[in-house]
């Protein structure tokens, strides 16, 4: 999620690095820091909340010429753990300073590495899950098998951490190498003359190397002036593959996408995968922050969930969940109509606010409307520490990553996976659920990540048809039950990006007036449920398809694999995987994201700025 640089070669590494972060500045964060080794055993380190631009003022307060050395490493950050403030900033460091790390990612098991430490009396500075591994390197490398060797040890620590994690280390005794590790998070190196790299993403190096190595799973690099060494977090020599970067500096931010917005469509099955991870821990679902007690969950008599745009529907999503799994009542609503109306609310109301920024003007008043009536209020957001969240008394963050794209694409997945866990957490505080229902409803949550991804592979098809129809003057959505929202956020996805008219309909209300719509070759698209679910809506589905396509319209199916009784009716077919009926607008959401990202293309507009519309809106 975060942006990381580490350097070792002849030149300045202050300058490096900075350069390196300024290129990574598209990953978004909320602060920033670098560590330079001076070659004379002295670890120089800065950081700052904030933007790099109040890092880089710093450093000249503090007079660049004191960050003079040839080894360092810098980090953007995207806080997860611990608010966004000088202290939790990167890079975190051992009591006695000779240890440097920087991390992207979320280590799981930190609870447990924070209370060993604690009891052998280290003293923690920040609330991140980072800094328990500059503690525990230091360690290493101070005594036992591993002492001496900063390679062995960072090795030694990385064996013991569960979760998604880049690390980057430096040791003060070792100025001239930079050690890096990786496990479910990207760690690239940079092959140059008498210099190498290692970054979170090319664009950190492409001005001064095009040859890369991407680092694989679970294995460690050293890099020194002269050379990289990559072993397994054994210690056994290990492969990585080398390339040679041919994308523009553009395209490299966008990990060679012309837009940020169809790399985000891709990151949809890592942003789901962070969203759930850490929050099922030894048997129980678990929120970031709760301020509630379990009691007070118990005590709720009825759930809204306030939100705007995409994260509205994700609310809609979550009323077929939370109603199924808890049996309390949910109104979805629209915050500015919330706000304003007069809803019926007290102590036990709970108000989800569901914003990818936490700043939302309209959802932020409707969160304190709700909470003058003393509703308790749960936050789903993506922004750690952002307006939203600090209003709220539980909150469960979203880990999809910065999204760049306007319109919201791994942000709303995620949210609609943050909402399942609020579903999960409330049945399990109640009981509505027995602890082996809600670890295997977990299970299947747990899957979703990997039928997102085979879902991609259906892109190409779908993109070939929506250059076909990028001509239609308008397009039609349809589903029943959860893939109801999912149409209306379909049509959303091609009213925002292509400008297109475009309606999203419950199948069922067809009859009841849109039905007049359809014409001759109009394309319709329809979200089917799946066969193995109840049969009772898939079969009226079938119905509804088979009343418009003999009413002319071109029928665009999105059907599970295997779903034969549809394919009669179905111009086009687009298969997703089997998921269980609840989870399926997690796949079914991913070809219409493509579907209006490529009519919108076609039709010659940037999809990352769509005209008129703002990516975080902070007013009424
Ligand atoms: N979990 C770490 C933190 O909250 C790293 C976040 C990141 O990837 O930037 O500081």
């Amino acid at each position: 999620m975060c942006g990381i640089v580490g350097y070792v070669g002849h030149r300045q590494a202050l300058d490096v690095v900075l350069g390196g972060l300024r290129r990574l500045e598209y990953r978004g964060y909320d602060s920033a820091g670098v560590a330079v080794l001076d070659g004379a055993g002295a670890l120089r380190v800065q950081r700052k909340a904030g933007r790099l631009a109040n890092l880089e003022a710093q450093l000249d307060a503090d007079g660049r010429q004191t960050f003079a050395g040839t080894a360092g490493m810098g980090h953007t950050r995207w806080a997860t753990h611990g608010p966004p403030v000088d202290r939790n900033s990167h890079p975190h460091r051992d009591a006695s300073n000779t240890v440097a790390v920087v991390h992207n990612g979320i280590i799981e098991n930190f609870a447990e590495l924070r209370t060993e430490l604690e009891a052998e009396g280290v003293e923690l500075a920040s609330d991140t899950d980072t800094e328990t591994t500059a503690h525990l390197i230091a360690a290493a490398y101070a005594t036992g098998e591993t002492a001496g060797d900063l390679p062995a040890s960072v090795r030694a620590v990385c064996r013991r951490l569960e979760g998604a994690f880049t690390l980057v280390v430096t040791h003060a005794g070792v100025p001239d190498q930079i050690v890096a590790a990786r496990r479910s998070s990207p760690l690239v190196i940079g092959v140059g003359d008498g210099e190498h790299f290692v970054a979170s993403d090319v664009a950190a190096f492409i001005e001064h190397t095009r040859e890369a190595v991407e680092l694989g799973q679970d294995q460690v690099v050293v890099i020194s002036r002269d050379g990289y060494e990559v072993t397994d977090f054994a210690g056994e020599p290990a492969q990585a593959k080398p390339f040679t970067v041919d994308w523009d500096l553009s395209a490299a931010e966008k990990g060679g996408h012309d837009y940020f917005m169809l790399k985000e469509i891709e990151e949809q099955p890592d942003a789901l995968a962070n969203t759930l991870r850490g929050h099922f821990h030894n048997g129980r679902i678990t929120l970031d922050e709760q301020r509630l007690a379990d009691q007070d969950l118990r005590d709720i008599d009825k759930v809204f969930v306030v939100a705007c745009g995409s994260a509205y529907h994700s609310g809609l999503v979550a009323k077929y969940a939370i109603e199924h799994w808890c049996r309390l009542p949910v109104e979805v609503e629209l915050a500015s109509e919330f706000r304003y109306r007069d809803p019926v609310l007290d102590r036990d109301t709970l108000v989800v606010a569901v914003s990818q920024s936490g700043e939302t003007m309209d959802t932020l008043e409707a969160v304190r409307h709700a909470r003058e009536q003393k509703a308790r209020v749960l936050a789903v957001c993506n922004t750690n520490g952002a307006q939203i969240p600090r209003e709220s008394d539980a909150v469960l963050y979203t880990h999809a990553g910065p999204e760049i794209g306007v319109a919201s694409t791994k942000a709303f997945l995620a949210q609609i996976a943050a909402n399942y866990l609020v579903g999960l957490a409330l049945a399990q505080a109640r009981g509505t659920k027995y602890p082996d229902e809600v670890a295997r409803e977990f299970a299947e949550l747990a899957n979703t990540p990997a039928a997102v991804q085979k879902t991609l592979a259906t892109s190409e098809q779908v993109r070939a048809l929506g250059r076909e129809i990028a001509d239609s003057k308008a397009v039609l959505f349809l589903g029943r039950h959860v893939g109801f929202p999912v149409a209306l956020e379909g049509a959303l996805k091609l009213k925002e990006l292509a400008y297109m008219h475009a309606e999203g309909f419950a199948a069922g209300e067809l009859k009841h007036g849109p039905i007049a719509l359809i014409e001759q070759d109009l394309p319709v698209v329809i979200v089917m449920p799946s066969p193995k679910g109840r049969a009772v809506l898939h079969s009226k589905l079938v119905s509804n398809i088979s009343e418009i396509q003999a009413r002319g319209a071109r029928t665009i199916v999105i059907a599970e694999e295997g779903d034969d009784a549809v394919r009669p009716y179905a111009d086009s077919l687009i298969e997703i995987p089997a998921t269980s009926t609840l989870l399926q607008p997690l796949v079914a959401t991913v070809p219409l994201q493509i579907l209006a990202a490529e009519i919108a293309r076609s039709r010659g507009y940037d999809i990352d700025k769509p005209r008129n519309l703002a990516k975080s809106v902070t007013v009424e």
